[in-house]
Order: structure tokens, then C-alpha cells, then sequence
């Protein structure tokens, strides 16, 4: 049995897929306006996680993440330019070439953390017309209204809005900025439908005037278009459920006057210094700049596996330099594994294999997972823990399948020492035999044991 934490209940539920083996998921994706973050990556990485837990259980997984490249203004709620049209000012490029460009970098950024891609990536701008169609419907239903900007989607007339974040009506006019928008009903009224200034470079014709899409409506029809009119899970970060999805939820109900997600799933803030990882608050490193200060994507991934997705998780340096290292001596504790010949008992196995899948199926205890994955690793060499802890790797997507030696056992050589072994790889390569043992003698004497391996020899400090 699969459990998982719906934010809408405030529960763990049993996951019940609406169509027995098959699940329909969608996660909000991002908006391709400028480099994504190590943050914003905690949200794909959960989101890849879920679906490897549902894949591991058999489950056929339906992935939906749209792309948003239009309507995501400055402010989540509606206010300031569109961020697409912003970063093309500020580029000198067409918004469609941005979109363009940072999508590829999102994906390249993926693809390195091993996030498998989604089945279907909609883009916002190739759903225009089904979004005219809904935003059409609800003036019909009478849940939105025309004002000189746009369309707005009256909160009031929807008895279930704030539901999900569990604010009341009177509570969110009460917090709201009264000022923006003169227009509105309701200051908490969100915009369906933008009518466009005649030199805004992002425009569609409909049938209130040229314009463009509301950010939260992409997702409604998106969801809808690609998984049907109720499906499974609803994934994103947790700064959506406030706004983006309340907006969502009030939207397609409304439209389609049924609860459309069976289990909504958000993922917790990644922090720096104490608040969250933001482009906008100059705190946040892309996968790029963590490269290039030493940390390889997947160190990056085990990172982000060690914290619960419910949990906050800190950024730091110091844990970053404990992720590489634990990652480094995971890999090399299973390179062990794997060149062994003995056997582990199936029970053990059996085991190991149960109390990790009891972690997974609790909510996506994945931290508690890898912690049954180190425990394993202390039983006796064997290509079975080896492979056990492959057939773990299809949650984990740590690429455990390319252990190898840990690099630090090979690196940490004095000059004179390193230049011996050095000379020492080079008789082996030329099977030298007798050079290479007289070598081997030379390090010994010098306090380093040499260990061959099919993969070259390994000096550590005895
Ligand atoms: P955006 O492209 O800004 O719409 O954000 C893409 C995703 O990243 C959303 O699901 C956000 O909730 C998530 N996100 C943004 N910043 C962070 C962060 N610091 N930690 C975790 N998730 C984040
Ligand atoms: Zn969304």
C-alpha cells in the first residue's frame, strides 16, 4: 500500500488510482524566462521521485509538466509585466526565443540530475484556444466578469475558495493589497484573461479583444486536456497552494462542476540563509555554477534526497561538502560490492529489499530509504547487495549502477608517492610485471597498500 500526504486533507491517505495500475500526474512546470535554481530543482527532483515510487510499485505513470511561457506576471497574483515579456526586453530577443532557449537549459538541467522526462511537456502558448474556451464557459456559468483589463474570476461566487490553503474569504481581502487594480470586484478576484496593449508582444485574438492567458488557467486546461477531467496527483512547490492552486481548483470545479485531483502533493522550500532560495532574492546557484564549484549534479540529487520533500531543506556549503562525500564513498562502498563473488542469503536480502519499500510507500520516505540502503552496505561484500541496491537505484535515480572506486582513495598521494604509482600504472599498462611489483614494494615501504582493480589500481595510506 502507498501512502501519501495530501495537502487538501491535511492527511496521509491511501493512494487509490482512479483507473486500477494506471496513474495520471501533473506538476506545474516552470517558467522558462531565465536560468531555474538548485530550489526550484527540489521541485522536479520530488516530482521524478513520486514517479519512480509509483513505477517501483508497477504503476503505469501519465507524467504531465506543462511549460509556461506566457501570462506568469511578476507577481503570482496578477500583477506587473509577464516574465517572458520582461527577460526578452531586458535580452533584446523575441519571447519566443527565450522561452526557447531557457527551456532547453531547463531540461539540459534535468536530464543531469537524472529526472526522467515527463510524458507530455504542454506548452502554454500551443493551448490558447482551449483556454479562450474555459475562460468562454466560466462567463457563461457566471464565475467570471469582464472589466476594462480582462476577465476576473469572481472568488465569491465559488463557496469552496481557499480550501486547500485553508484561509478563509474575509481573511485573504483582509491581507490582500487593496490598491492594485481598481477594476476588480474583489481584490483576491484573479485574472482568466488579460486584454492586451496594443504594443504588448505577446497577443491572441478571442473574443473580449486581442490579450492573453491568466497564469493559473494554463494549468487548469493543461491538466485537463492531457489527463482528463479528474485525474490522480497534483504536484508543486508549496508557495502554489496559497494562490496558484486555490486559483486552479476554484477555476476548473467551477468549469467542470467536479473535484478534479484526487491527491494534491507539495514540495517544501529549499533555504539559504534562512529563507527561501530565490532568483529574485540573489541567493540561488543554478546547476551550472554548482558544477563548476565541484558539485556534480547527482551529488546535488543525493543532496536533495536526504531531506524529507515535506521537510525545508538548508543549503549550505558544509552539507553540500558532506553530500559529496557521502555520495563518493556510496559509490566506492558499492564498487566493493559489486567485485565481490560471494553470496548474501536471500532472507537478508529479502530483508533490506522490505524495509525499503516500506519507507518508499510511506509518503515517500526516501531518507529514511538510503538510510536502509548504508545499512545494507555494512553487510559482508557481495555482488547481491551489489544488485539489490540497483533495483533500490529506480527510486533513488543516483546512477548507482556506475559505482566506482572512491575517488579519494586514489587522489590523497604526495608528490613522490603519486609519481611511483604513477610509474607503477604505466609497467602495468606495458605488463612489466616485475617493475610493477618492485614498484608496489616501493609504496609499501613508503606506508601505501596497492589494490588492482579492473579498473586500475587503488593506493591508499595503510
Ligand atoms: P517557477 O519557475 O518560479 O514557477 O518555479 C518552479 C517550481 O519551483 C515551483 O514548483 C516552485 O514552487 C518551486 N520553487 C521555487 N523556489 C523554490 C525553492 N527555493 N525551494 C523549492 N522549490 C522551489
Ligand atoms: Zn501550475
Amino acid at each position: 500500500m502507498i501512502k501519501l500526504y495530501d495537502t487538501l486533507t491535511r492527511k496521509k491517505r491511501e493512494f487509490v488510482p482512479i483507473v486500477p495500475g494506471k496513474v495520471g500526474m501533473y506538476s506545474c512546470g516552470p517558467t522558462v524566462y531565465k536560468y531555474a535554481h538548485f530550489g526550484n530543482m527540489r521541485a522536479y527532483v520530488f516530482m521524478d521521485c513520486l514517479r519512480r515510487v509509483l513505477e517501483y510499485n508497477g504503476l503505469e505513470v501519465k507524467s504531465v509538466m506543462n511549460i509556461t511561457d506566457v501570462g506568469h506576471l511578476l507577481s503570482d497574483a496578477d500583477e506587473g509585466e509577464d516574465k517572458m515579456v520582461e527577460s526578452a526586453k531586458r535580452e533584446k530577443k523575441s519571447p519566443y526565443e527565450i522561452a526557447d532557449f531557457y527551456t532547453g537549459q531547463f531540461f539540459a538541467d534535468t536530464d543531469a540530475l537524472n529526472i526522467k522526462r515527463p510524458s507530455v511537456t504542454p506548452k502554454a502558448t500551443d493551448n490558447i484556444p482551449e483556454m479562450i474556451e474555459m475562460v468562454k464557459t466560466l462567463l457563461e456559468k457566471d464565475y467570471a466578469y469582464e472589466t476594462g483589463d480582462g476577465i476576473y474570476f469572481s472568488v465569491e461566487k465559488f463557496p469552496g475558495y481557499g480550501r486547500l490553503s485553508k484561509i478563509k474569504l474575509d481573511e485573504q481581502m483582509h491581507g490582500a493589497r487593496v490598491d492594485v487594480n481598481e477594476n476588480k470586484r474583489n481584490p483576491i478576484d484573479f485574472a482568466l484573461w488579460k486584454k492586451a496593449e496594443p504594443n504588448h508582444i505577446m497577443q491572441w485574438d478571442s473574443p473580449w479583444g486581442k490579450g492573453f492567458p491568466g497564469w493559473h488557467i494554463e494549468c487548469s486546461v493543461m491538466s485537463n486536456k492531457y489527463l482528463g477531467r479528474v485525474f490522480d496527483i497534483h504536484t508543486g512547490g508549496v508557495d502554489h497552494i496559497p494562490i496558484h492552486h486555490e486559483n486552479e481548483i476554484a477555476q476548473s470545479e467551477a468549469c467542470y462542476g467536479i473535484k478534479t485531483t484526487n491527491y494534491w502533493l507539495h514540495n517544501e522550500f529549499m533555504l539559504y540563509d534562512g529563507g527561501k532560495m530565490s532568483k529574485s532574492l540573489g541567493n540561488a546557484f543554478t546547476l551550472s555554477e554548482l558544477a563548476e564549484k565541484g558539485y556534480e549534479p547527482l551529488v546535488c540529487r543525493y543532496f536533495c534526497l536526504n531531506v524529507h520533500y515535506r521537510q525545508k531543506i538548508n543549503f549550505t556549503f558544509e552539507a553540500m561538502d558532506a553530500a559529496k562525500t557521502a555520495y563518493e564513498r556510496l559509490l566506492g562502498q558499492l564498487y566493493q560490492h559489486k567485485q565481490s563473488a560471494a553470496k548474501t542469503d536471500a532472507a537478508v536480502l529479502e530483508k533490506y529489499k522490505n524495509k525499503f519499500e516500506k519507507a518508499i510507500n510511506d509518503d515517500l520516505n526516501i531518507p529514511l530509504a538510503l538510510g536502509v540502503l548504508w545499512t545494507m552496505l555494512k553487510e559482508r561484500k557481495s555482488k547481491d547487495i551489489y544488485e539489490t541496491a540497483v533495483r533500490m537505484d529506480e527510486v533513488f535515480g543516483l546512477k548507482l549502477n556506475e559505482a566506482r572506486p572512491q575517488k579519494a582513495e586514489q587522489t590523497e598521494l604526495p608528490d613522490d608517492a603519486a609519481a611511483i604509482a604513477k610509474r607503477r600504472e604505466e609497467a602495468r599498462a606495458a605488463k612489466n610485471w616485475a617493475l610493477s611489483d618492485e614498484l608496489r614494494n616501493k609504496l609499501d615501504e613508503m606506508g601505501y597498500s596497492v589494490k588492482d582493480t579492473k579498473d586500475g589500481q587503488i593506493v591508499t595510506k595503510k
